[in-house]
């Protein structure tokens, strides 16, 4: 497809070409032609010879100088082959001979007259020949020129030996009747080498490379009437002699004009056309540049520097590097050298100075400087920092809005580096925000001890994707942390991954939550089963009651009376106990009362002292007679205290003359009363007075570290508090404080 395009704008080209040569050819011929009948009628007549010397010596002068072009820029890199130059040098020497032999055709000296004929043909002949062969290798690389030129000289030297001193082997072309028939015909030859070296060369026109192919074909072109002229006449009298020497001439002309605007015209066309090549360049670049020449004077502006300070280029370019601080003005710091200046003088600092200037619009203009010298002149680089600065400006948005987030999030980039993380972040690791920046994802791994290889995987570059992922980790003061990480990958405009945000839920609480809820359900299972049991004992402590009436009732023994009546009391003992936990057990409600607080402890009395619990613990209660009423539930408050006294009595259970004392009291001030448990059991560090009262926090075997944890609660929604003394190896005292209800 495309090379038929190329083809048919070639043909469209080609046929131009053609059209321009013809109708060149035809003008040529033409002029030349008047040309030959005035010089024919005004001076053939009076001076044959100097017309006709006249005629061969512009043709030579013309070989000779397109010669001496070839000669001359035989060095440079793009040179035409110089078969060529030497070619024509040849027919030019040849020339120059015929021309000094003509003489004797006007004087009819048969021989030497032959002998002039013999060096036109001949240069007729090489100069055609040296056309085909040049139409063959137009660019091929030539050699030496200096031992071309000694070749040259060997090969006129043996031509003139031929021609000149051993005439035997050379025919002759003019007798006493005139030319011969031999002569007509080498010229018919000759045309014919023309015409093949046309033919050959009909391809070349479009090219402009190297030699101007267009003229060449004129000049080869030109040499076919030139020659047909020459077959024209018998007698050297002819008007056909001057009309051929006159297309001769024409010939060379259009041959040296080939050369001429090859060698000559060409590389300056070439520069100009890479000049043009270079400024298009130049302004296609968006770095605003300006250039300037060993005069100080700006010699080039690109476009990116006209749209940045909106100055065209025509107000700039010119301008020396004083005029043009005039019209581009700085702001600040004026008594400097100018750049090219200190370009030029090599000083320090021509590379990153951050200046600004002010526009056309008097607007500032903030930008980084780079000067450099370059070949004849000094190249300075101005970038915009605006960009820049905006970009970091973006950067600090996007770490604020990151701060405003209230989740643990952070944004790494390709190369697994931290770019981003916010405060949240930050908290959870119990890193200082500073050292997470900068850190790559494998350190941090390290540092949290994040062992899940799954993370590990995410985190690298070319694995990032969207995803959830449970891990723990531990911080560096060592707290482990349940995390869920969420990962959303970050793309660019052109849908290329570039970062991955991560974002992080510290699930500890929610585990920890799991657990106790399971717990908390198998406690209130085993309380339900607790109560069922219970119950079903309830029955049977009824039958052992009546029957152990029915014992008293029936026996006479008096002994059996009173040990079925130690078993009656001790049934409605264990009968009231049953209750109580049964009261206890019971999931309720809270339900506030109003209740005298010393008879709620009273109540409980027999309760405490009576508990199996308490066997060896000797047990006093003092209470404060001083009544108050508290809002409470009556059964809640009793669990409390149970619960205390059994933690104190197991606190005990190794104290050989264990006690435990309650009392109440009241404090007017705060309108509080209290209900003071103290024991001399074992007492507690103050690490474990730290942790007590936490769900499931125990140092028992068989415990559960709920009790605590349910007084808590319970005296919180009483807006109570409990109070805790305690000593390793002395005792402990638990104060339960309640606020009373106002007399009024
Ligand atoms: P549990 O009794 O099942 O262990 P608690 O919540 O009732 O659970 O008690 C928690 C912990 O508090 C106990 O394991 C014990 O170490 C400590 N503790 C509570 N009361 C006392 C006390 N009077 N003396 C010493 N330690 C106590
Ligand atoms: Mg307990």
């Amino acid at each position: 497809m495309l090379n038929n395009k190329y083809e048919v704008i070639c043909k469209d080209v080609n046929q131009k070409i053609i059209i321009n040569i013809i109708v060149t050819f035809i003008i040529v011929l033409f002029i030349s032609f008047i040309l030959s009948i005035v010089i024919y009628n005004k001076f053939w007549a009076l001076d044959k010879e100097l017309v006709h010397m006249t005629l061969e010596l512009l043709s030579v002068f013309m070989g000779v100088s397109t010669f001496l072009i070839i000669w001359n820029r035989h060095s440079s890199e793009e040179s035409i082959n110089f078969i060529l130059g030497f070619g024509y040098l040849i027919v030019s020497v040849m020339d120059v001979v015929h021309t000094y032999f003509y003489k004797y055709i006007i004087l009819h000296d048969v021989a030497n007259s032959d002998a002039s004929l013999k060096y036109w043909l001949l240069a007729r002949i090489i100069e055609v020949l040296t056309l085909l062969m040049f139409s063959y290798l137009p660019y091929k690389k030539n050699g030496n020129k200096y031992i071309a030129m000694f070749k040259t000289l060997v090969l006129i030297s043996f031509l003139f030996y031929i021609l000149q001193i051993n005439k035997r082997f050379t025919p002759s072309f003019y007798t006493v009747n005139g030319i011969t028939l031999l002569k007509i015909i080498l010229e018919y030859f000759i045309i014919i080498l023309a015409a093949l070296t046309l033919y050959k060369l009909k391809n070349n026109l479009v090219t402009k490379q190297l030699i101007n192919f267009k003229f060449l074909y004129i000049s080869i072109l030109l040499i076919i009437p030139s020659e047909v002229c020459f077959t024209l006449f018998k007698s050297p009298d002819s008007i056909w002699v001057v009309f051929g020497h006159v297309l001769k001439i024409c010939s060379y002309y259009y041959l040296y004009k080939a050369v001429f605007q090859s060698l000559i015209n060409y590389p300056y066309d070439q520069l100009n056309e890479n000049n043009q090549r270079l400024s298009d360049i130049l302004n296609a670049i968006p770095i605003p540049i300006h250039t300037y020449n060993l005069n100080n004077k700006v010699d080039f502006v690109n476009n990116k520097f006209e749209e940045l300070f909106k100055y065209s280029k025509k107000s700039i370019i010119g301008l020396n590097d004083y005029e043009i601080s005039k019209v581009l003005r700085k702001v600040g710091n004026n008594y400097e050298n100018s750049l090219p200046y200190r370009v030029n003088n090599n000083e320090e600092e021509t590379q990153n100075i951050i200046r600004t200037y002010l526009d056309s619009h008097n607007k500032e203009i903030k930008v980084l400087i780079n000067a450099h010298k370059i070949k004849g002149g000094v190249l300075i680089l101005t970038n915009d920092i605006k960009q820049e600065q905006q970009i970091e400006n973006l950067n600090l948005q996007a770490q604020t809005i990151l701060n405003s987030i209230s989740v643990p999030t952070m944004i790494i980039d390709y190369n697994g580096e931290i770019i981003a993380c916010n405060s949240y972040f930050a908290d959870l690791v119990e890193v200082d925000y500073k050292d997470i920046i900068k850190m790559n994802t494998y350190e941090l791994n390290n540092l949290l001890k994040l062992n899940n290889n799954e993370v590990h995987q995410i985190f690298t570059p070319i694995n990032f994707r969207d995803g959830r992922i449970d891990c723990v980790i531990e911080t560096p003061s060592g707290n482990k942390k349940n995390i869920q990480i969420s990962t959303s990958v970050i793309k660019n405009i052109y849908n290329e991954r570039i970062g991955l945000m991560i974002v992080v839920q510290d699930v500890s609480k929610v585990k920890e939550n799991q657990i106790k809820l399971i717990n908390q359900e198998k406690l209130a299972l085993l309380g339900q089963m607790g109560a069922t049991i219970v119950h079903e004992t309830r029955n049977f402590l009824t039958t052992i009651k009546g029957n152990s009436q029915l014992i008293q009732l029936y026996t006479d023994n008096d002994r059996i009376k009173g040990f079925a009546n130690k078993i009656n009391s001790d049934t409605d003992e264990v009968n009231r106990i049953i209750s109580d936990f049964l009261n206890l057990s019971k999931p309720r409600e809270t339900e506030l009362e109003e209740v005298a607080f010393n008879d709620l402890i009273s109540s409980m009395k027999s309760t405490i002292k009576t508990s199996s619990l308490m066997s060896k613990v000797q047990v006093s209660l003092e209470l404060d007679y001083d009544e108050r009423y508290i809002l409470c539930d009556e059964t809640q408050i009793k669990q409390v205290i149970l619960n205390i006294c059994k933690n104190a009595v197991e606190s005990m259970e190794n104290v050989s003359n264990p006690k435990l004392l309650i009392s109440t009291g009241l404090n007017e001030q705060s309108k509080e009363v209290y209900i003071k448990i103290e024991d001399n059991g074992k007492g507690m560090s103050e690490a474990i007075i730290k942790k007590i009262g936490t769900p499931f926090f125990t140092t028992k075997k068989t415990g559960t570290g709920l009790g605590l944890n349910a007084c808590y609660q319970i005296i919180k929604e009483h807006k109570g508090r409990i109070e805790i003394d305690s000593k390793v190896g002395i005792g402990t005292t638990f104060t339960i404080i309640i606020p009373y209800l106002d007399e009024d």
